[in-house]
């Protein structure tokens, strides 16, 4: 199976060894319809085993002997993993462990990892248009410098584009009471008389708001049928973004 990208951080000085990061589609899995086939969550109605065998293979592209797997709650919780299982409760996920891997999920919200390769600290998040104004994104950085972090790279995988993502007035009203007016005019965009929202646009302000270096994998999950999208497809699986020291 071939991820849908991938590549490494490389550390700012000798010290430190370059970090693994891989993002996945919808294809080459084991999953039926409506999951098929590389689905990768376990609580979307998917089989159990079909799921993890779909996670250890996706584990093997970038090294992971192990992973550690975000919950989406759209908060601003963020854990720290020393060993296998799930972030509960968590929309970001943080360790020093060496092997062990941390897989973000998403169908549309933008899967981030992050690293600092010389500090031996990585990190991945889950940010959907409430993480914007949770503050998942700063969160996860401060988490990250709490473990040593100082120069942070990251990569936000595959999402819903702004064009394909109009929302209701609600969303715009708390995305304007939740967010700086620079934050909210970034991410905010009315096209003909309805508004828009790039979260993908939030989630690089911020990641630069926080002297983050970013790149991304720049897909529409929406537009995209080798993507799962949940606003697309309603009961469909989630395609991850990992990340292993
Ligand atoms: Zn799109």
């Amino acid at each position: 199976m071939n991820p849908l990208a991938a590549g490494r951080f490389r550390p700012a000085s000798p010290c430190g060894r370059p970090v693994n990061w891989a993002a996945t589609g919808r294809l080459g899995g084991g999953s039926v319809v409506p999951f098929d086939s590389l689905n990768l969550s376990t609580t979307v109605g998917d089989d159990q085993n079909t799921v993890l065998a779909n996670q250890l293979s996706v584990a093997a592209l970038v090294g992971a002997s192990e992973l550690h797997i975000l919950d989406a709650k759209h908060g601003s919780q963020v854990g720290l993993a020393s060993h296998a299982g799930i972030a509960r409760g968590c929309d970001g996920v943080v360790t020093t462990v060496p092997g062990l891997g941390l897989l973000a999920l998403a169908a549309d919200c933008v899967p981030i990892v992050l690293a600092d390769p010389g500090a031996g600290v990585i990190a991945a998040a889950h940010c959907g248009w409430r993480g914007l104004t949770a503050g998942i994104v700063e969160a996860t950085v401060s988490a990250m410098r709490a473990q040593g972090a100082i120069t942070i790279q990251a990569i936000t995988g595959p999402a819903i584009c702004v064009h394909c993502y109009p929302v209701q007035q609600d969303c715009i009203d708390q995305l304007r009471d939740g967010l700086t007016p620079e934050q909210f005019l970034s991410v905010s965009h009315k096209i003909g008389s309805q508004w828009h929202v790039d979260v993908r646009s939030g989630v690089h302000r911020q990641l630069a708001q926080q002297d983050v270096q970013f790149s991304s994998v720049d897909r529409c999950t929406f537009e995209d049928s080798s993507l799962f999208s949940y606003r697309r497809d309603g009961r469909t699986g989630r395609q991850g973004m990992m990340i292993v020291l």
